[in-house]
């Protein structure tokens, strides 16, 4: 078995080790056996989409957002909304999440029109919404509790055809204000969740490259990994936030 996975922007979109989480999707379906080849895609760069089974596209800040504009809109936009309506499995972070939506009203006042895959815009603050986070995700997303790090100017407002990824538990998530946070819609999967996401999300890891794995080997199923080590590193990350106040936003 092997699965391709597609690097989006490298060059410009990684933040908080966001590239960490390439890292653990390769570390994790290797120590299965299961072959794996990652294809970095950078500004400029083009393939054929159709051969990639998941896509990671990491968080960058509104500068990077817009340095990638001319060339989302030189193909690569209308790839994305095929590979997304295929079913392909999307991991995407912060402002690349963003990316994933119609828009983004920036604090500045600027309006970046993005893909459109997902039902959903953003709209930039004066006030950042920053700190360690914790979300429980919905059972049609594993129903995990995933815990991260957070740091956003955007709020980001879902519309009714797309679902939220998980529920706040502590921290401020989409917009500080409807409890919800990230997105799911087909086999994308948003969230502000730098940190990175995956290594201290073990369950969340899995139910990712199940997906990816189930949709091109529909019997195929992950063998269990000894995951000591990376349920300790979230369980603490758990019982510091249950401490803290149920929610900042
Ligand atoms: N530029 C976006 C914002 O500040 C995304 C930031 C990020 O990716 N951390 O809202």
């Amino acid at each position: 078995m092997k699965l391709n996975i597609c690097h989006l922007y490298p060059d410009v979109l990684n933040l908080y080790g966001d590239t960490g989480n390439i890292l653990c999707l390769k570390k994790r379906l290797e120590w299965r056996g299961i072959e794996v080849e990652i294809t970095k895609l950078p500004i400029g760069a083009s393939a054929d989409f159709t051969q990639f089974d998941l896509f990671f596209i990491g968080g960058g800040q509104d500068f990077e957002q817009e340095v990638l504009l001319s060339d989302l809109h030189n193909g690569k936009s209308n790839e994305i909304l095929a590979a997304v309506e295929d079913e392909k499995v999307f991991l995407c972070i912060c402002g690349g999440y963003q990316m994933m939506g119609q828009y983004y009203l920036t604090h500045a006042g600027e309006q970046y029109d993005f893909i459109g895959a997902l039902d959903m815009h953003t709209v930039g603050s004066d006030v950042r919404t920053i700190g360690n986070y914790m979300f429980k995700c919905t059972d049609l997303s594993g129903a995990s509790t995933v815990v991260g790090f957070e740091n956003h100017s955007g709020k980001t407002y879902l519309g009714k055809n797309v679902s939220p990824l998980g529920t706040i538990l502590n921290g401020f998530g989409n917009n500080g204000e409807d409890l919800t946070e990230g997105a799911r819609y087909k086999n994308v999967f948003g969230a502000y969740c730098h940190g990175p996401m995956l290594p201290k999300n073990p369950g969340f890891a899995d139910f990712i490259l199940q997906t990816a794995l189930s949709r091109r080997y529909p019997d195929a199923e992950l063998p269990p990994l000894d995951d000591g080590l990376e349920i300790s590193a979230h369980d603490y990350m758990v019982n510091r936030l249950e401490k803290q106040s149920p929610v900042s936003g």
